[in-house]
């Protein structure tokens, strides 16, 4: 449910007609081979289309109205080759609505040292061409990443890549709609907030329903639909006897199959990104809805428990920024500590809604008891989480602003098996160690939820964060407690003041 293919960044360069034609016709003929290199790079997940050499105010405000009112472009890649007085770009870069990369590169990479003269200086002046166009940007307060280096190098590429996909998660959000089945669970701080203001600040819509919505869906799924979710089921996973078509469990594992293609067919008809349940809000349904939300999970929907409609859009965030890499992008909660000489460690889980993408095994289906929610017992995919390198993000409300909060963590495998514990879970050491990373989170007003990646990075959130004009906040190896807390009271007065700037 996640395409690429549908979105492009425009590569835009800005230069000015003192040059004569020819040198224009040189920097459009090096833009378009830039443009090209780009659009094929591994690295960059989206087309990358060249745009004519903007030299004029008109032109350059003509491009910023087209990038706004074309859906498919998720953002500008702008360049100064030569010199482009920067006074042109203002009327332009007022009526932007897309975000912007400024890509400072030279078309040369190295100084043609026996050989180079003025004409070379005045073709390649990105040097202080760059600078021009960056103070524009700075004087305007703009939000844009800068990055530097030449357009070939991996690294290079690499950025981009990570805007890009930071781009494109954040175009999903623009009208992005958020199905909330029942409220948030009664007394719960974190997981509420201003959905207005979220709608605002970071374009999607949250949509309430009463249970009995999805209710009415599931009750309408055809014996067909249920027979062909139940033969996934036992095609894709390592299903407990008690649920095979012989066992005594079978009609628990029909009702499971009905619950996902209700919930399937009701956010596909009203073209849901992501979604919420409630243990305390079930009237109708037989079970909480464990193997369900696991796999629509699995299939790019966000998700958050306990109605977190927050959490629920990030994690439908990080999917979009993750599509097609290696990893995977999870609901997650930091559940239980494990204290030890070999380093304190988290064990993260859920009641059940964990994603198969960040499974390490073949899933096992099982259904056990629930403790909490007083209803049937319900279906779950139990594994380990893959090990490795990842991030747990938080997005929270804090009264004036937004805050996102990620945590940099390595996943590892358990210290010993876990034959009773009912549920899919991964175990992680968090970055720099739990004593600092724990007190950090939780001066920082983090959630217990997360939406948890291996292959959205820091670096993607951040840009996401930057797109939204929201604060960032990154508890990673270099953080150190006292000078995070002075960030914590300095950002205090930044967001106040910056009201005013
Ligand atoms: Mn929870």
């Amino acid at each position: 449910m996640i395409d690429f293919k549908q979105y492009e960044v425009w590569f835009v360069t800005g230069s000015q007609h003192l040059y004569g034609p020819r040198t224009l016709e040189q920097v459009a003929d090096h833009s378009r081979e830039i443009a090209a290199f780009l659009n094929i790079s591994t690295h960059i997940p989206v087309k990358v289309i060249f745009k004519p050499v903007l030299t004029t105010p008109e032109a350059i405000r003509e491009l910023c109205l087209e990038a706004n009112s074309t859906r498919d472009c998720v953002g500008l890649i702008t360049w100064m080759h030569t010199f482009s007085p920067a006074k042109m770009w203002i009327a332009g870069l007022s009526l932007l609505k897309k975000p912007f990369l400024h890509l400072h590169t030279q078309y040369n990479r190295e100084i043609p040292w026996s050989e180079i003269d003025m004409n070379f200086m005045n073709l390649n002046q990105a040097a202080h061409g760059d600078r021009e166009f960056g103070f524009i940007g700075s004087r305007m307060r703009l939000n844009r990443k800068v990055v530097v280096g030449h357009w070939q190098d991996d690294g290079v590429q690499a950025d981009i890549g990570i805007w890009v996909r930071a781009a494109c998660a954040w175009a999903d959000s623009q009208g992005g709609k958020v199905a909330r089945f029942g409220d948030n669970m009664r007394d719960v701080a974190v997981t509420e907030g201003d959905k207005v203001e979220a709608q605002i600040r970071l374009g999607y819509d949250v949509y309430g329903y009463g249970v009995g919505d999805l209710v009415k869906s599931v009750n309408q799924a055809t014996e067909v639909e249920v027979d062909q979710m139940v033969q996934a089921y036992l095609d894709e996973y390592d299903v407990s006897p008690g649920l095979m078509p012989t066992g005594g469990k079978h009609p628990a594992l029909r009702e499971g199959a009905r619950i996902e293609v209700g919930m399937r067919n009701f956010l596909a008809a009203g073209n849901f990104m992501a979604f919420t349940t409630t243990f305390e809000d079930l009237h109708g349904l037989a079970q909480l809805p464990g193997l369900a939300v696991q796999r629509l999970m699995r299939d790019g929907y966000g998700f958050g428990a306990e109605g977190d409609w927050k959490t629920a859009a990030l994690v439908r965030a990080m999917k979009v920024m993750s599509a097609g890499l290696p990893g995977g992008v999870s609901f997650m909660e930091d559940y239980t500590y494990h204290f030890s000489a070999s380093g304190d460690k988290v064990l993260g889980a859920h009641m059940l809604e964990i994603c198969e993408s960040i499974a390490a095994n073949k899933p096992k289906l099982e259904i056990l008891p629930l403790s909490i929610g007083g209803k049937a017992d319900p279906l779950r995919l139990i594994f380990e989480a893959n090990t490795g390198p990842a991030v747990g993000a938080s997005l929270v409300d804090m009264g004036q602003r937004f805050r996102l909060i990620v945590n940099k963590v390595d996943v590892v495998p358990i210290d010993e098996p876990l034959p009773k514990l009912p549920v899919a879970r991964a175990l992680w050491l968090p970055r720099p160690n739990l004593k600092t990373a724990a007190a950090a989170w939780i001066y920082a007003g983090g959630a217990h939820h997360t939406s948890f990646s291996y292959s959205v990075s820091a670096e993607h959130l951040q840009d996401f964060a930057n797109m939204a004009g929201i604060e960032f906040l990154l508890i990673d190896e270099n953080t150190q407690l006292e000078d995070f807390r002075e960030k914590l009271r300095w950002n205090e007065m930044y967001y106040h003041l910056a009201k005013g700037l």
